[in-house]
């Protein structure tokens, strides 16, 4: 049995406010003081380090969360960024040169997409796109000029999950860099200690949970992390997508609570998706026995969150899919919203839009309908309460 330690360190961390404060006092400034010219020098120069200079560079209150944040994914040092996105791109920017390649999951988030896709190769940056549940396909795609593997520890809206610890041990053979995006599943996975070299987080999801902001986070090790805050190379520090102080002390509160969320969330994904399947729907959850990657699922996760909360039910057609998400918004099960992770429930189609580097004829095979609704399940208190009436919505509409 693996321990369920992600949660355990975010538990253990003890800060003190500025004034004795039970929660770290917010740092609201941009820039800070020096007594000596001499010191400030000695900072820019990179002799003197610990001191604050400007909050584009580091500020107290990231530095909380980006502690906490480094811990839970058990990595030296982490980065905040204002998006998920402000995560993805520099990062890859700072991987990549004129040139370099990148070998991709081909069911990656819509953005980080489009800019691979369609961004980078500005930069004379190509990537190649592959199906990465298959690790012969990643090898066959390696060149010499590949520098990182990317891929999403549970993919979209397939939730299909990435045997991270082979694709590592490929990525190491070769000195490529592994960059995996854990947005839909923390706690769950720690992609770090199965050998990802980077991992990164959109906070907007699971891990701030109140759907009030957008915010990212990027983990590494120190020697990448200070790379990336270089004042004179740093991708992040030039790029300057950085989080404000007020948000990251929010977001630290929120993070307190994560392992309940992600447990409840879990929970009431598993129950509608066995019930859903036994009315003969069909469903889509890595916690069901017949997911493709259940097994790796449960040989790679860590116990005692479950298999996230994110689960997907085939309407077969999109004007259904439509017609559902409708009434179930008018039965307030949840809102009919993009995004996850919130309190209450939010539900899409996903289409096909991230999904267009798929032939069609494999679409099929693959079971990317048009009629897919994802659904990123509430904390629902009774989730027999949500079924009875989920199940009257679907009867309306004529799926059940
Ligand atoms: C939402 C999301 C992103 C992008 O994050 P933003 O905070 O919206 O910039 C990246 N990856 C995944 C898997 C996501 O769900």
């Amino acid at each position: 049995m693996k321990k369920n330690r992600p949660a355990d360190s975010i538990q253990d961390l003890q800060f003190f406010g500025e004034f004795g404060g039970v929660n770290p006092s917010i740092a609201d400034s941009s820039t800070f003081t020096y007594l000596a010219g001499k010191t400030m020098g000695e900072v820019f120069e990179g002799i003197r380090e610990g001191c604050y200079l400007y909050s584009r560079h580091t500020n107290p209150s990231t530095s909380y969360l980006g502690q906490a944040l480094a811990q839970m994914e058990y990595t030296k040092g982490s980065i905040l960024s204002s998006s998920g996105m402000g995560a993805i791109t520099p990062t890859l920017l700072q991987l990549c040169n004129s040139g370099d390649e990148i070998i991709s999951s081909r069911t990656i988030y819509g953005g980080t997409y489009a800019f691979m896709k369609n961004y980078l190769p500005k930069f004379n940056i190509k990537t190649t796109f592959v199906n990465t549940t298959n690790t012969y396909q990643i090898e066959k795609a390696i060149t010499k000029k590949t520098k990182v593997i990317y891929c999403e520890t549970m993919s979209n809206p397939l939730l299909e999950i990435s045997d991270i610890e082979s694709i590592s041990t490929i990525a190491k053979s070769h000195n490529i860099k592994l960059v995996i995006d854990n947005t839909f599943t923390p706690l769950i996975f720690s992609p770090a200690k199965l050998g990802a070299d980077i991992v990164i987080h959109s906070l907007t999801k699971f891990i701030n949970g109140t759907s009030d902001t957008v915010g990212g986070v990027i983990c590494s090790d120190e020697e990448f992390i200070e790379s990336m805050i270089d004042v004179n190379s740093g991708s992040s520090m030039l790029l300057g997508p950085v989080m404000d102080s007020m948000r990251a002390a929010s977001i630290l509160k929120n993070l307190r609570t994560l392992h309940l969320r992600m447990k409840k969330h879990s929970d009431n994904a598993m129950y509608l998706s066995k019930k859903f399947k036994k009315d003969g729907l069909r469903v889509i959850y890595p916690g069901l026995d017949e997911h493709p990657q259940h097994e790796l699922m449960k040989q790679q996760m860590n116990d005692g969150f479950g298999f996230g909360g994110m689960f997907v039910i085939d309407t077969k057609t999109k004007e259904k899919a439509n017609k559902l998400m409708e009434e179930m918004q008018n039965a307030n099960l949840g809102y009919l919203a993009v995004s996850l992770g919130f309190y209450k429930t939010l539900f899409s189609a996903p289409g096909l839009s991230t999904s267009s580097e798929i032939p069609e004829d494999e679409r099929e095979t693959m079971g990317l309908s048009d009629g897919l609704v994802r659904i990123s399940i509430g904390l629902d208190n009774d989730i027999e309460r949500t079924y009875l009436t989920m199940i009257r919505c679907m009867k309306n509409v004529e799926i059940l």
